[in-house]
């Protein structure tokens, strides 16, 4: 087994882990562990909520959930020798839950608390946990289906510089100042409430906690990317923004379907991650790198027969014509799914938390055909335990 170079105890939270994490993006949160290009070493993570949510049937957890405190990362690692300008390369050699925490969560979060992608069909809060048994899992509330994870930390990236989190903060304000009351809103804003900070001094907390971006969207510098594909094997090409890069991770998910719809969309868990890391100087402008780029790995798991759902840029609610809208037609294709799933027993909760959380794939078929968008999402056939095709 490879070094643990940053440890979780599940029956604590973050800000008070021996060496504790972060849940802020920010230049000045100091590294808790230094590592050379070539090193192999494992991190810990714990899940994205910092164990707000548990192993039981009731959602009122999911509902109460308090979002300041997301996401708990582990890190920032600093890497010798990466400069601004430089790649970073990330293997994931391998990623997994933790001893005596095979179980995992997926949650629809209620609409004035977060919300998700079809928050306006299904705004109340609900919850599904899995158990896992090895490669697989299965729900005591979602019967019926049983299938192999897509194994992938959610969120990993390197820490923006003074002038890309300038930027980030910048955009996002403009953002939500186009309509600062909207539930739920159009981005989240830095917060200090609940900013864990690492070992940053007292002196500089404030001030940091301020400015500190938030870690939901994915960005420039990857992080909140929520792409299935980064799985076991995988190779990510980071852009460098910081002395040492400032590696930092969480967020895993046992599984994720493209898209994670319901926003705690995953099978969210604490696990443990496996990396080595290596540095490409001068990498960025030679490759005219903007966000990261990355080569699955070639662990899957291997499903072939497939159900599509197709959806256009047509508004469900009132009929309107959207121009070339795939927001819409991937909503769309979802609404679809759901609808078909009802007529085989799922509540449309049951089918839309399956559809955050199951290995289906997303596509955006057609983007040319005027005025709209075809979006298609694939559902694996044989998760089911019935046949579920039309006959
Ligand atoms: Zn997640």
């Amino acid at each position: 087994m490879p070094e643990v170079l940053f440890k979780v105890d599940l029956t604590k939270p973050m800000t008070e882990q021996e060496v504790p994490g972060h849940n802020r993006w920010h230049p000045d949160i100091p590294a808790v562990v230094s590592v050379n290009p070539g090193a192999v070493f494992r991190i810990e993570c714990k899940d994205w909520t910092d164990g707000q949510i548990h192993d039981n049937d009731s959602p009122d957890d999911i509902r109460d959930v308090d979002l300041s405190v997301v996401h708990v990362l582990s890190g920032p690692i600093h890497v010798n020798g990466a400069a601004p300008g430089d790649i970073l390369v990330v293997d994931i050699l391998d990623i997994g839950a933790l001893p005596n925490s095979e179980w995992g969560f997926t949650g629809i979060f209620a609409k004035e608390n977060g919300g998700g992608f079809l928050t306006d069909h299904y705004p109340k809060a609900a919850k599904a946990i899995w158990d896992f048994q090895g490669i697989y899992t299965s729900s005591r509330h979602i019967p019926g289906v049983r299938f192999a994870g897509i194994t992938h930390p959610g969120l990993i990236g390197c820490a923006p510089s003074t002038e890309l989190l300038a930027k980030w903060n910048k955009r996002e304000s403009e953002l939500v100042a186009t309509n600062p009351e909207r539930v739920p809103p159009l981005a989240n804003l830095p917060n200090p409430k609940n900013a864990i900070l690492g070992k940053l001094q007292a002196a500089e907390f404030d001030r940091v906690a301020k400015e500190g971006a938030r870690t939901v969207p994915p960005r420039e510098h990857g992080g909140n990317c929520d792409i299935k594909n980064l799985s076991r094997g995988s190779r990510i090409y980071f852009p460098v923004y910081v002395e040492g890069a400032k590696l930092s991770m969480g967020d895993i998910h046992f599984s994720q379907g493209d898209g994670e719809i319901s926003f705690c969309g995953a099978i969210e868990m604490a696990g443990y991650i496996d990396l080595h890391v290596d540095v490409i100087k001068g990498g960025v402008d030679k490759y005219g790198m903007v966000n990261p780029i990355f080569k699955p790995g070639p662990v899957e798991p291997r499903y072939s027969e497939y159900l599509v759902f197709e959806g256009i840029s047509v508004d469900e609610f009132t009929g309107q014509q959207y121009y070339m809208d795939a927001h819409v037609a991937y909503r769309r294709a979802c609404l679809n799914a759901i609808e078909y799933l009802k007529k085989f027993g799922f509540t449309g909760e049951q089918a839309y938390l399956l559809l955050s959380c199951a290995p289906v794939e997303g596509r955006i078929s057609g983007i040319v055909d005027i005025p709209n968008v075809c979006c298609t999402l694939a559902i694996p056939t044989e998760i089911f335990d019935k046949n579920i095709l039309p006959t």
